[in-house]
């Protein structure tokens, strides 16, 4: 299941987001406020359970999550997005992984995974602002599930048809959540019209 969000803020700071004239500060704000709105949009089915809380007038029926979330982000164009999701899930463990392209074989090469023997969340939601090619997400999520992560999701930015073909290809059960569809790759496998280099663009590197 692909989800492009409809959301007017999202498309609004999508916008800017684009914008080439858009500097480092205001672009990593961004990164953070959109993935908040993204995560909100993709956390709809979290489970929950009753929790009995004193108000100060009584006693009120709550809820309380249930699932233990991981928050993966891609190094590095993922580490944006990890503070706003952050900030509204602070129970959540943030396990890093980092791949880089092997320019013989062109296969994504894991450098970076700390993830214990052992699976220790029920939800992971994979962090990458770019779904381009969609190496990088099924590296990834081929690492999750090895991991024995049965719940799995893809949160984005800007996804390009040929990753969201890619990723669904290789993983149909992970859900890739985005704040919009663009048009294609180009020959470098950027995306069009895209926003460049969410990395560069973040950090100032560009
Ligand atoms: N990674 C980026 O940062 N931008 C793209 O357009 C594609 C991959």
């Amino acid at each position: 299941m692909v989800f492009e969000s409809q959301h007017p803020l999202v498309k609004h700071k999508l916008t800017l987001m684009r914008n080439v004239a858009t500097k480092p500060k205001k672009f990593r704000e961004l990164i953070r406020e959109i993935s908040m709105l993204l995560c909100y949009e993709a956390t709809t089915d979290l489970n929950t359970q009753p929790l009995d809380v004193a108000t100060p007038m009584g006693h009120a029926e709550g809820r309380e999550l249930v699932d233990k979330i991981g928050l993966i982000p891609i190094l590095r164009a993922g580490l944006g997005m990890v503070e706003g999701i952050w900030e509204m899930m602070p129970g959540a463990e943030v396990w890093h992984i980092g791949l880089y392209r092997d320019e013989a074989t062109l296969k994504p090469v894991s450098y970076y995974n700390k993830l214990p023997t052992m699976p220790t969340v029920q939800v992971c939601l994979v962090l990458d602002p770019m779904l381009a090619t969609g190496g990088s997400a099924v590296a990834t999520v081929d690492i999750l599930k090895k991991w024995g992560a049965r719940r799995i999701k893809f949160v984005g930015i800007l996804a390009a048809p040929e990753g969201i073909a890619r990723l669904q290809g290789a993983h149909p059960d992970v859900p890739i959540h985005v704040a919009h569809i663009d048009d294609h790759l180009n020959e470098i496998g950027y995306i069009v019209p895209g926003l460049g280099d969410a990395g560069d663009r973040q950090f100032g590197t560009g």
